[in-house]
């Protein structure tokens, strides 16, 4: 079996037990697969080059127990409050302030029942907190664009009914912080034109400092038995427990994208 892109195919064979459905794009095609010795279901609606980096990273790290994929298995946790409130382009909604792990608070913004739909999915987005392009709408990366697309046109589309949007307080700049994110700008834009990922080993740090427990324990809690994740990091993929229904990617609002069967998922129509 293969994954489609661009016209080219990648031998997927013995890791996607795939079935492809209808695309309406040239880029991406819809697959649903079985996934990891604990059975967990993956549908994946992913670029070739994300789905073999994916499939890398969840076969390597999905190894505990019945109910867990990828790296997030922790269990659920209690938030520490929670409120309703009405935002602009979405609606009510209903906001859980949890505790952190990891140095990461995952604020969950939850619209509409997203519990034991009986593996009906829900949309979800997890976005790593990220000041400069959330707040002050940056140019130099896409998390403005994708947070904003994700909260107007997916949790705020009547079409859903339902969906959460993750937002992890403690990832900035990949999680090495605002102040050392600022030092990392300073060596991307130097002389060396160091990538993100030297410059932030430049400064001591890992690559990428995140850990996605925050959000599997918010999903848990939320008893979210089923995503439709929107994302274009292969990591956020592997480290949530929840079974994962399609990943729809989400790096900037030109490739925003979602076949019409996902969509029928979703609403809970048969496909
Ligand atoms: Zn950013």
């Amino acid at each position: 079996m293969h994954v489609a892109s661009h016209g080219a195919f990648w031998p997927l064979d013995g890791l996607i037990t795939a079935a492809p459905v209808r695309c309406r794009t040239q880029v991406f095609n819809a697959y649903r697969g079985q996934h990891c010795q604990h059975g967990s279901a993956i549908a994946g609606v992913m670029a070739a080059s994300l789905a073999r980096e994916f499939l890398f990273q969840a076969g390597r790290l999905c190894s505990r127990s019945t109910r867990c994929f990828g790296s997030g298995c922790t269990g659920s946790a209690e938030p520490e409050s929670m409120a309703t409130e009405t935002f602009r382009g979405v609606g009510e909604v209903r906001v859980f302030a949890y505790p952190v792990q990891d140095r990461a608070r995952c604020i969950a913004v939850v619209r509409g029942n997203v519990s034991r739909l009986g593996g009906v999915p829900i949309p979800v987005r997890i976005h790593s907190e990220c000041l400069l392009g959330d707040v002050f709408d940056s140019t130099r990366c896409q998390c403005g664009p994708q947070l904003r697309d994700f909260m107007l046109n997916v949790l705020g589309n009547d079409e859903h009914r339902n969906g959460a949007m993750l937002y992890l307080q403690g990832h900035e700049g990949k999680g090495i912080g605002l102040s050392n994110k600022l030092r990392s700008y300073v060596l991307q834009d130097g002389s060396e034109r160091l990538s993100e990922e030297d410059a932030n080993i430049r400064l001591g740090f890992a690559p990428d400092e995140r850990s996605f427990r925050a959000a599997a324990a918010a999903l848990e809690h939320l008893e979210v038995d089923s995503v439709v994740l929107y994302t274009d990091n292969p990591r956020k993929v592997a480290g949530i427990s929840t079974a994962i229904a399609a990943v729809v990617p989400w790096s900037s609002r030109e490739q925003r994208w979602i076949d019409e069967a996902v969509w029928a998922r979703i609403r809970g129509q048969p496909t």
